[in-house]
């Protein structure tokens, strides 16, 4: 037995009590308030087991990064053989063929206008690089992107989120940001008018709630992007890779970005990988000199077993079939829940593109005292009549859309089985008609969580 499975099986019991010392105890306070504090053990595909040997299904999907399942074996498999290869990559000052390859096959799944790639660790990182780029190609200072909108932490990235509860605390943002209204193309032209604004950025279908954007939305943003000489930024960081049915979200509405953000699924859930891809006149603006043939990169990014990882996870998406599955899944999924919205009193509506997926809930239409009660105490805690349950007494891990929303959203590995999808409906169907009567015990734990979730912020002092 090797080092680490020893070290696993001795200490593995450890983890929550571990991470709890030495990395977030915040954080698994939360997971024991919500009873998620289980000892994982194993995954593969679209299960997780926990210690006790109970399959689970998942249909959080790592936040998106399992597009191809979890453990893969074929992507495995290829990295086995890229460390056995003793490769000499990541020279910095030489190249390899390994980065130029999977930039390759990406630039054929990309429209033709986007003719190259630079390569990041992570979807924020690509954010910051579309930011930047952008910036620096058109000499314009300015960012626009949508209200709602999602596209990571770090400070850049965080500058075109505009969620409170991540943006407040952590101010200044970057100057120059502004957020515009969804599917208003006029708010959108008024601010572009001034030629000031290098890129929008958006999400083409939102993370956050998933929202699925009307009819002629973003073809018009693209129109008005190229008469007013912003760059058309696509986020496709969740939705790529087959998340909504096609390879690209874009490609439901036939759109041709001048910057793609891409990362989560790429890693085939082994190995961190992201990738700006843009324009030739993006990248002409930008590397437009010797002195200036490094102004954007990072040490880690294009490194062999990153640039595995993403060869591995196309050919397994295309040799599985994976992203006509989503399609074709996704569909069906549709079919078997757009019916609730009818049947239950607190469905509002049921979405979803492909494997991306949404139920939202509302306060049912005579008005419900305990609902209000739910909402004062924490906007978004009915959901988490639904969330709890799935994963308590149906084994199914998903997950809350975004703060403050009634929305719970799945976004399963692309290789859940029509039987995985009968779980999940079923066990929904249960759950939604449990959630709807709001039983006593059921609220008083939501409560009891929600009070238990409250701040306990101490300050730093000033000094
Ligand atoms: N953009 C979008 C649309 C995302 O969904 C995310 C992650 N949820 C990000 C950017 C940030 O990616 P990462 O967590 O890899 O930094």
């Amino acid at each position: 037995m090797g080092w680490l499975t020893q070290l696993v099986e001795e200490r593995g019991a450890e983890a929550l009590d571990l991470h709890a010392q030495t990395i977030n105890p915040q954080f698994v306070r939360l997971l024991r308030t919500i009873g998620f504090d289980r000892r994982w053990a194993r995954a593969e595909g679209a299960y997780l087991w926990d210690s006790d040997g109970n399959r689970y299904l998942d249909v959080l999907g790592g936040f998106g990064m399992f597009n191809v399942g979890r453990n893969n074996p074929r992507v495995r498999e290829a990295l086995i053989e890229a460390l056995e290869l003793d490769r000499p990559g990541s020279v910095q000052l030489g190249v390899d063929s390994l980065p130029a390859l999977l930039a390759e096959e990406l630039l054929r799944l990309a429209p033709a206008r986007v003719e190259r790639v630079l390569f990041t660790s992570s979807g924020a990182e690509s954010v910051e690089a579309a930011i930047k780029l952008g910036r620096a190609a058109t000499g314009r200072p300015r960012v626009l992107s949508l209200e709602h909108g999602f596209h990571g932490l770090t400070l850049g990235a965080l500058s075109a989120t505009s969620a409170s509860e991540f943006t407040s605390r952590f101010g200044p943002l970057l100057p120059g940001f502004e957020k515009v209204p969804w599917d208003d193309l006029s708010a959108l032209e008024d601010k572009l008018r001034a030629e000031d604004v290098a890129l929008f950025i958006v999400e083409p279908v939102q993370g956050k709630g998933v929202k699925i954007p009307a009819p002629g939305y973003l073809e018009g943003v693209q129109q008005l992007c190229r008469r007013y000489g912003t760059l058309f930024c696509v986020d496709e960081v969740q939705t790529g890779f087959g998340r909504t049915g096609r390879m690209f979200a874009f490609e439901h509405w036939g759109l041709e970005p001048d910057l793609v953000t891409v990362a989560k699924s790429l890693s085939g859930g082994y190995v961190p990988v992201g990738a700006l891809l843009m324009s030739r006149e993006v990248y002409d603006g930008v590397f437009d000199s010797l002195p200036n043939a490094v102004s954007h990169g990072s040490t880690f990014a294009p490194n062999d077993l990153a640039m595995v990882a993403g060869l591995a996870s196309l050919r397994e998406l295309r040799e599985q079939g994976l992203v006509e599955r989503s399609a074709r899944l996704g569909e069906l999924l549709l079919e078997r829940t757009r019916g609730f919205a009818d049947r239950f009193e607190v469905v509002r509506d049921v979405r979803g593109l492909g494997l991306m997926w949404a139920i939202e809930f509302q306060e049912p239409p005579g008005g419900s005292r305990t609902w209000k009660l739910l909402e004062r105490i924490q906007p978004g805690l009915f959901s988490q009549l639904v969330v709890v349950p799935l994963f308590r007494d149906h084994r199914i891990l998903s997950q809350v859309a975004g703060h403050g929303l009634n929305v719970l959203k799945a976004i399963p590995p692309l290789v859940v089985t029509e039987e995985d999808l009968d779980w999940f409906v079923s066990a929904l169907e249960e759950t939604v008609a449990g959630a709807e009567k709001m039983p006593r015990a059921l609220v008083r734990f939501a409560l009891q969580a929600a009070r238990a979730g409250r701040p306990q912020r101490r300050r730093l002092a000033r000094a």
